[in-house]
């Protein structure tokens, strides 16, 4: 042992009672010895020395009860080998590892090191050390190993471990943390460049969580927010992390993901989980979520870009009407600025009188009569043409704008409505803020009273979202409109959250199947038709009319009529219209229309007209997009090119779509892609993968001075 302690240095937790070591000279040998013994037997500290190899020479009896063996059976054993560094530890180490040190004739200073569970005696818990010590030499100055002391430190490790994970994951739902989050996908994005990996980042924001918390109280709020985590767990699985980042914010990145239409897939279907009804504290609530995606590196190579591209996705989606994905693309970039002038201009838009209301016929199948319209509202807006509701309702609803839009609009539809015939309703639409306000059925009777219209006249509007207010003002409103005499209608029914129950209890008068059931019903899928039939049912069941919306061509018409359907709204009978073109056709007492369409629904073709890069062998030309669907498009501007030829098209962006043509009639060619184009959760479409920017370039450079094949002609010239 003397000789074993030659050298000593003194690790931290070690001082020896007597100050430092020169003073130790002065004191006897044998009660200095016995000092050493009385604290090499204190529990949780033992001494240790190595031989110049790194093998262990010594070590103290209650090391040696602790890792569960006999001195002589760990003696000439590898000292690095009784430990390993812990794979769950806080913070990176930057240290150098153990055996690195110790064959390098290194000072070791407080490593934290756990023992190797294999090492500890049976049945003990794992259990963590700070080794220190010092290398040694003889009086030749030849290195002869390592002194030092092991201390047990597990009980402080635990606590550090558990404050770290304090820092890094969210306590209310045990997700990552937006810290935990910033690190990760920071980490990921730099190992990921240099290889040209790609990485999809998903930024979610809950829908009505506010009203939900407000109404419920914030014990619910969080057990909804810990059920959406699980839902998201669920969702996600092991293809990405996931975190929230504070508020009813999460985010999830999914490495290695660059399908847009997977991607737009994953999008739907957590929207679509985190929209079920959730039973909080004896409560249901519905919420939907927003969902905003980028991708790396095609929408930003750092986690920062990368961020505030989906950052701008998400702001698109709220904006489009929530419940909605979106990815990024480049136009979104001027979205937020666009947005607050609209607001700006919205705000003096009903005095300049820029706001109009159009007419949409309700028809009745039978026998084509008219039986009222809808209003619906337009915006004239100076510079930018007509905007749609779905444009400018929202920015309304969210600036307050709403209530004085909607008191106009309300004033103005009856005004409007008592020019028609006595037997033709009025339908207006209500916003839930504005049903939410206590003064609205006051704002119902004015209008009525100013215009002389009869109160059974009107119809009001309204979606499922109002049943998110508080009970006891939607029941308050409910009783005083149906004392009006007005009849109520739900719109859009089935795309929300209804609940058979409110059903049964609100007093509507007619239900409003959404569009969408329609349009599914003749996509093949043979829900869309039973549903209808299964609403029309409970409808008459309950005594309520029903309306179907949105029915464009006679094969649907044909079917939702076979499925019950007695009243229609749609463009088959008639588009929205000015108010006076509806006193023009207005000259007899009952309006008829005769249905006037296509034959069969064809999927919405997007009409575009766009420059595009077409690339033919090596050689790139300049053309129109006119028309894009996911399975192909029509261009303008290529003379030439025989059916069958193979091209690829450039639509930016890194967007290469791969087709054929499989129709070509002077400038104008048809194509057909190899793979479908997917939706960008705004209606329009994007290829599912892209190719990196500097690869296009390289292709446009190294075409520049090739041979075209075919005759590229200026569309505009040809008018
Ligand atoms: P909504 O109440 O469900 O109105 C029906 C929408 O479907 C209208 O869109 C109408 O033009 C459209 N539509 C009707 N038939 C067809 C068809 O056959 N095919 C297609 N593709 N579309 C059809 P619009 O006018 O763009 O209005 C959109 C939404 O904006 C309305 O949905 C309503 O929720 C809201 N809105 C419109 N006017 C007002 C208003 O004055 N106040 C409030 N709060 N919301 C309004
Ligand atoms: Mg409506
Ligand atoms: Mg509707």
């Amino acid at each position: 042992m003397r000789k074993l302690l030659k050298g000593w240095g003194g690790g931290a937790g070690s001082a020896p009672e007597h100050g430092n070591p020169a003073s130790a000279a002065s004191v006897d040998p044998a009660r200095r010895l016995a000092i050493f013994d009385e604290i090499e037997r204190a529990p949780g500290l033992w001494f240790w020395a190595t031989d110049a190899e790194g093998r262990l020479a010594y070590i103290s009896a209650s090391g040696c009860t602790r890792l569960g063996v006999t001195a002589a059976e760990c003696i000439g054993q590898p000292f690095a080998g009784l430990f390993e560094t812990d794979p769950e530890s806080p913070g990176e180490s930057s240290e150098r590892p153990l055996q690195f040190l110790l064959r390098s004739h290194g000072k070791l200073a407080d490593m934290i090191l756990r023992l190797v569970p294999a090492r500890a005696a049976q049945g003990t818990a794992p259990s963590w050390w700070t080794v220190s010590g010092q290398p040694c030499h003889d009086d030749a100055g030849t290195f002869i190993g390592h002194r030092g002391t092991a201390r047990d430190v597990t009980v402080e490790y635990r606590r550090k471990v558990e404050d770290s994970r304090a820092a890094e994951f969210d306590s209310l739902t045990g997700l990552a943390n937006r810290h935990r989050m910033s690190r990760r996908l920071e980490q990921v994005l730099a190992a990921y460049r240099p290889a040209g990996r790609t990485c999809g980042l998903l930024l979610l924001d809950l829908d009505r969580f506010k009203q939900v918390n407000d109404t419920l109280g914030h014990p619910a709020g969080d057990e909804l927010l810990r059920q959406v985590a699980q839902r998201l767990r669920k969702a996600i699985g092991d293809r990405g992390e996931i975190g929230r980042l504070g508020g009813d914010e999460f985010e999830v990145f999914l490495p290695d993901v660059d399908d847009r239409g997977a991607l737009g897939d994953l999008a739907t279907r957590i929207i679509a989980l985190l929209s079920q009804p959730y039973f909080v504290e004896g409560d249901r609530a519905v919420i939907g979520a927003s969902v905003g995606m980028a991708i790396a590196p095609f929408d930003g190579q750092d986690r920062e870009a990368l961020v505030r591209s989906a950052d701008l996705a998400l702001y698109a989606a709220k904006n489009g009407g929530r419940g909605q994905y979106r990815f990024f693309s480049a136009d979104l970039r001027d979205e937020k600025e666009e947005r607050r002038l609209l607001e700006d201009d919205l705000r003096v838009a009903v005095e300049r009188g820029e706001i109009a209301l159009l007419y949409q016929p309700v028809v009745r199948t039978a026998d084509h009569a008219v039986v009222g319209f809808e209003a619906l509202m337009r915006w004239e807006h100076s510079e930018r043409g007509t905007l749609l509701p779905e444009i400018f309702i929202p920015i309304a609803e969210e600036s307050g704008l709403i209530h004085g839009l909607g008191a106009w609009a309300l004033a103005q539809a009856c005004a409007d409505a008592t020019a028609w015939p006595q037997n033709l309703r009025v339908s207006v639409n209500v916003s839930p803020a504005q049903f939410a306000d206590r003064d609205f059925p006051t704002l119902v009777a004015d209008a009525l009273s100013a215009s002389g219209l009869a109160a059974d006249r009107l119809e009001l509007e309204l979606t499922e979202a109002i049943f998110l207010a508080d009970a006891e003002v939607t029941d308050a409103a409910f009783r005083a409109l149906k004392a009006l005499g007005v009849r109520l209608a739900l719109d859009d029914f089935g795309t929300g959250f209804s609940s058979l129950s409110t059903l049964r209890t609100a007093p509507f008068d007619k239900l409003k199947v959404d569009r969408s059931f329609v349009e599914a019903c003749t996509l093949r899928d043979q829900n869309g038709a039973r549903i209808i039939a299964a609403i029309i049912g409970l409808a008459d069941a309950l005594g309520m009319e029903t309306v179907v919306e949105g029915v464009e061509a006679f094969d649907q018409f044909d079917l939702v009529t076979a499925r019950g359907a007695r009243f229609i709204q749609g463009f088959l009978y008639s588009e929205p219209l000015p108010q006076a073109d509806v006193l023009a056709r207005m000259e007899s007492e009952v309006l008829r229309i005769a249905p006037d369409g296509p034959k069969r629904h064809r999927p919405e073709r997007r009409s575009v007209y766009r420059r595009i890069g077409v690339i033919h062998e090596d050689h790139r030309y300049e053309a129109l997009l006119r028309d894009l669907s996911a399975t192909g498009a029509r261009i303008d501007g290529l003379v030439g090119v025989p059916e069958g030829t193979g091209l690829v098209l450039d639509l930016g962006g890194g967007q290469l779509a791969i087709g054929t043509v499989i129709r070509s009639d002077q400038a104008m060619i048809g194509v057909e892609f190899e793979l479908p184009l997917v939706g960008d959760g705004a209606g329009g479409l994007v290829t599912r993968h892209r190719v990196a920017p500097h690869v296009v370039a390289a292709a446009t450079r190294n075409a520049a001075g090739t041979v075209p094949k075919f005759t590229e002609v200026s569309p505009t010239r040809r008018g």
